[in-house]
């Protein structure tokens, strides 16, 4: 079913958004209608209520159609903090609002200029006044803000030099963008090598109602962190997703193509790095379809879940290079759409986790390496 909706958004449909870097509202509004978006919001919630498996899989087929899911991958997952460390009456308000699309939660704001992957080391605060919070500071990169309702914003609530850790200090809000006055709150696009919405936020004394915190003050990065192996799963497997794309277009083509009086892809020097890249790809979503599985029988799965998002970030990209040399210099037009593919595909070494801070994890958390950072 996810594959025929997505099917009627043609290369062509994103090929043109591409070109004019438009949002593809039509189709986040049918992925939205038919309910897929609230795939992991609880059914008592008004959403699916399936499990990270089935939310993947959603995710997968979407960028396996040639689509781009990291326009609305933001509405599925983002909502897990709130549904994990909100309060009943939170969840009550926004969750079914959410999952019926009334009110998109697509904005997740993080990441801010000085502090980049040193997210402990971010510099907006949100301080206490009466019955509201006001938020300032800078944040960058954050994306889909001018299609979303509410943002969820990690602001510091106590300053760095007053708390035992770091990590302590940081909270999570559920900011109203509808209710943000625009001297107060500003996001300024950011051209990208990609179609992909993303901003530089303002926050200029934006008060945010107390209403608004998300579980205690405080204790915010520990809620960031725990949807993080729901995010690298999802991610895993839109790489997943674009890889197949990308080795079947390679495929098709690399039998199509007739040089030389024989089809491209009879020579091996061109079959075996799509061979390769398909091993590749199957052994990432291995890994993939094992960390979704060990998180919806909810047993630990952070390294699962890394391994899978890295291998899977890997293998995406070997096979959205192996495509464009298989193309030959179509692989640079535009109508071919696999120069768009390869530079979407490109960004899943960098956001939402970089490899190396993949690779560090795995070392400190799995190997027990000494901590470099
Ligand atoms: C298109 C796009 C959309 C995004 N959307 C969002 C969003 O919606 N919300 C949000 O909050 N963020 C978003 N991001 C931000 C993204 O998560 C960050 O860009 C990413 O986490 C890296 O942070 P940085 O860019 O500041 O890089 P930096 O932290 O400056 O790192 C630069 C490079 O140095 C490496 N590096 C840094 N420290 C170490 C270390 N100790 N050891 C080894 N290597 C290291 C990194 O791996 C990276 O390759 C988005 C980014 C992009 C490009």
């Amino acid at each position: 079913m996810v594959g025929e909706l997505s099917r009627r958004f043609t290369d062509d449909y994103w090929r043109e958004l591409d070109q004019k870097r438009g949002y593809p509202e039509e189709f986040v509004q049918a992925m939205t209608k038919a309910g897929y978006l609230s795939a992991l919001i609880p059914e008592e919630y008004g959403g699916l209520g399936l499990g990270i498996t089935e939310g993947s899989i959603i995710l997968e087929v979407v960028n396996r159609s040639g689509g781009n899911a990291g326009a609305c991958h933001g509405q599925m997952y983002t909502m897990g903090t709130l549904l994990r460390h909100g309060s009943e009456e939170q969840k009550r308000k926004y969750l079914p609002k959410i999952a019926s699309g009334e009110l998109r939660l697509q904005a997740f704001g993080v990441t801010e200029p000085d502090s980049g992957t040193d997210t402990t080391s971010l510099r907006t605060t949100a301080v206490r006044r009466g019955d509201h919070y006001v938020v300032s500071g800078q944040k960058i990169f954050i994306s889909r803000v001018q299609h979303s309702d509410l943002m969820l914003l990690l602001a510091r609530t106590t300053p760095r030099d007053k708390v035992a850790r770091k990590s302590d200090g940081l909270s999570v809000f559920l900011v109203d963008l509808r209710d943000a006055p625009a001297d107060r709150f500003e996001a300024r696009p950011i051209e990208t090598m990609m179609n992909h919405g993303t901003n530089q936020v303002f926050f200029d004394g934006l008060e945010v109602p107390a209403s608004q915190l998300i579980g205690e003050e405080g204790k915010g990065f520990r809620y960031i962190l725990d949807g993080m192996n729901a995010e690298r799963i999802l991610i895993a497997a839109e790489c997943v997703g674009d890889g197949d794309w990308f080795i079947d277009r390679a495929t098709t083509y690399a039998k199509e193509r007739v040089v030389f009086d024989r089809p491209i892809g009879q020579n091996q020097g061109v079959a075996f790095p799509i061979a390769r890249a398909h091993v590749n790809i199957r052994a990432a979503d291995l890994m993939r379809q094992r960390a979704a599985e060990l998180f919806d029988a909810g047993q630990p799965c952070g390294a699962e879940a890394n391994m899978a998002k890295m291998l899977a970030a890997d293998a995406s990209w070997e096979a959205a290079n192996v495509a464009v040399q298989t193309h030959g210099g179509y692989g640079f037009a535009a109508e071919f759409d696999i120069e768009r593919k390869f530079r979407e595909t490109r960004l899943y070494q960098v956001a939402p986790i970089s490899t190396n801070l993949i690779l560090s994890y795995i070392a400190q958390h799995v190997l027990g390496l000494p901590r470099s950072f």
